[in-house]
């Protein structure tokens, strides 16, 4: 699938649409899922233009995961969460919603489900709350 331009994740990049951002470098931004599978549900994506994993470049591949890496730990620590699950999905069949390539960090406890995916909207109030949590775990 070719990569449009117009997704909601490259406006986000664009600073066209704004968004909870707990960290970004020069290759990538991670800022936390407007509905939200749990508390700290936080999307990591490159700057780099890719539609899903198949046409990302082996650079940005590279840099997203390693930011996973960091936001994982920073989202266990903010959220004291024993569980913190990774998921990247590839086609509608697989559930992508937004064909900007993009990592979700979950955190995730015992005998816990989480909610819907792409379900209610969180408040924004929260949703900034848990943002600066996490970027002070980052620190
Ligand atoms: P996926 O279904 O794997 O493509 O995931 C896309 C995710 O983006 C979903 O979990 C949505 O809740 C989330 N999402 C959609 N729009 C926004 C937005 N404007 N800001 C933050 N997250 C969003």
């Amino acid at each position: 699938m070719a990569y449009d331009t117009d997704n909601i994740f490259a406006r986000i990049l664009r600073g066209e649409i704004p968004c909870h951002r707990v960290y970004e470098d020069a290759d990538t931004l991670a800022f936390l899922d407007i509905m939200p599978k749990a508390d700290g549900h936080t999307l990591v994506i490159p700057k780099a233009a890719a539609t899903d994993l198949y046409g990302a470049p082996p650079e940005a591949l590279a840099a997203t995961i390693r930011t996973t890496q960091r936001i994982a730990a920073a989202v266990r620590k903010a959220f004291d969460a024993p569980g913190i699950m990774i998921a990247q999905l590839n086609g509608a069949a697989a559930g992508q919603s937004v064909f900007h390539m993009h990592f979700h960090v979950i955190p995730r406890y015992a005998g816990e489900d989480f909610r819907m995916h792409v379900g209610p909207k969180a408040d924004n109030t929260v949703l900034a709350a848990h943002a600066a949590r996490i970027r002070a775990a980052l620190e």
